[in-house]
């Protein structure tokens, strides 16, 4: 795409009172245009990168089974109702029609879900069965300082399975987990999962999917010699202790962000909607229910944190908006201009996405905005690359440098 025709531009400053990291970076490179606190539009760029990061968690959903549909957010406030979030869920957004009909905005879809599944789920041979969507939520959070990692409105990944048992739930669980954890890989991230809560504090087990990040909200402990991992306040250990599962290392706290969730809902669900099957011998059964969720903007606003220096984002291959940034040193009609323009149709002829920044805009502040956009290369094309053919890659994340001649540059974008 040509910077020329994109339709937004950077600008130097953070809309006022946003204190988040992501936020300012995100509004000031133009990928995203605040509403409210709590509140962002995706602009081209932004949608990009969003795309990016749920066909990641699409594509592993479907590699375990899941299969997509796509629920109402507009919930009848009657299914609230019945599974008691109408009163008990104090984030939901409850809306008043003219006609004095009450709705709720989804916040989760427990209660759309359950009964969807209910219609379709009659005998053990239905069983189980994973359904999960990617789309908007709406929750009434009282802070909403964390930029899009906190959002009123926000994207999500929510999966809902059923099942006959309590060990296929667990089996299903182990599945889910393993794929969670390919999903934040692909995205350029390490999670650890905290332990199961065992049902200290709460009824329902729930593990929780952790990046470690300064802009998390949450305190955990870990161990670097295995997978234990806990949240601070409930953990037996503090930072120091020695590692209560493997006992070689000692436990470390940091901040981290929640990335992900597995709730173990039991039969809450299906027994508030009068959900069951006929098992093997005909007898009416009550499935067990997992819900697991991912929060898509959330994770986008977690890679700005992680990876972001001081010059702006950077975003990690398999998520970024473009692959290369064409920088053109020229002035359209010149020679500079020529050969960024013939690099340009080579390269998006080789399948290879490029912004290419054929705007007349001074060098400085080209390379300034390219910094502050975070596209993972940047290719230069100056007086000497027109002359000799060969151009200067540089990356983003590292700042290295490489001179690559015009076929051997294309070529490796080719092999990719
Ligand atoms: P938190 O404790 O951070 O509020 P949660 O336990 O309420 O999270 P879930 O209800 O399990 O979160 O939602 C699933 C996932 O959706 C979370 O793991 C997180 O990644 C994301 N998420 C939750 N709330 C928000 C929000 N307000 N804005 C953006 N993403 C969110
Ligand atoms: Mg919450």
């Amino acid at each position: 795409m040509r910077q020329s025709k994109l339709f937004t531009k950077t600008r130097r400053e953070a809309p006022a009172g946003e204190v988040a990291k992501n936020a300012q970076l995100l509004v000031r490179a133009g990928y995203i245009h605040k509403e409210m606190a709590g509140v962002y539009s995706y602009l081209p760029l932004g949608r990009r990168v969003l795309t990016r990061i749920e066909n990641i968690v699409r594509e592993e959903m479907d590699a375990i089974g899941g299969q997509e549909i796509r629920m109402a957010t507009l919930h009848p406030s009657e299914n609230w109702k019945t599974t008691g979030g109408w009163d008990g869920v104090d984030v939901l957004f409850k809306i008043q029609s003219r006609t004095e009909k009450e709705y709720a905005l989804g916040q989760s879809e427990e209660e759309i879900v359950t009964p969807i599944a209910q219609e379709f789920v009659t005998s053990y041979k239905d069983l189980p069965v994973a359904l999960y969507q990617i789309g908007q939520k709406y929750r009434d959070e009282l802070r909403a300082k964390s930029g899009i990692m906190r959002g009123r409105e926000f994207g999500m990944k929510d999966m809902y399975s059923f099942h006959q048992t309590q060990e296929d739930f667990e089996r299903f669980y182990q599945i889910v987990k393993d794929a969670y954890f390919r999903i934040y890989k692909r995205c350029g991230l390490t999670a650890k999962v905290t332990e199961a809560s065992g049902g200290n504090f709460s009824e329902k087990i729930s593990y929780e999917f952790m990046v470690l990040t300064d802009a998390g909200e949450d305190d955990i402990v870990f161990c670097n010699a295995c997978e234990f991992c806990a949240n601070a306040e409930v953990a037996q250990v503090k930072a120091g202790d020695v590692c209560p599962r493997c006992g070689k290392e000692n436990v470390q706290a940091a901040r981290a962000v929640e990335a992900g969730n597995v709730f173990d809902l039991g039969q809450k669900y299906p027994k508030a909607f009068g959900f069951t099957y006929k098992d093997k011998e005909g007898k009416a059964q009550t499935p067990i229910m997992g819900c697991y969720g991912i929060g898509t903007t959330r994770l986008m606003g977690t890679l700005v944190e992680v990876f972001a220096d001081e010059k702006g984002i950077v975003w990690p291959e398999n998520v970024a908006p473009f692959a290369v940034h064409l920088v053109s040193l020229g002035q359209s009609g010149d020679e500079v201009a020529k050969t960024a323009d013939a690099l340009y149709e080579d390269l998006t002829k080789a399948g290879v996405e490029v912004l290419y920044d054929d705007r007349d805009v001074r060098a400085g502040e080209k390379f300034a905005e390219s910094d502050l956009l975070g596209i993972p290369q940047r290719i230069v094309v100056g007086k000497d690359a027109a002359t000799t053919g060969v151009f200067e890659v540089v990356s983003r994340a590292t700042g290295v440098a490489t001179n690559m001649p015009r076929a051997e540059l294309l070529a490796s974008y080719i092999k990719k």
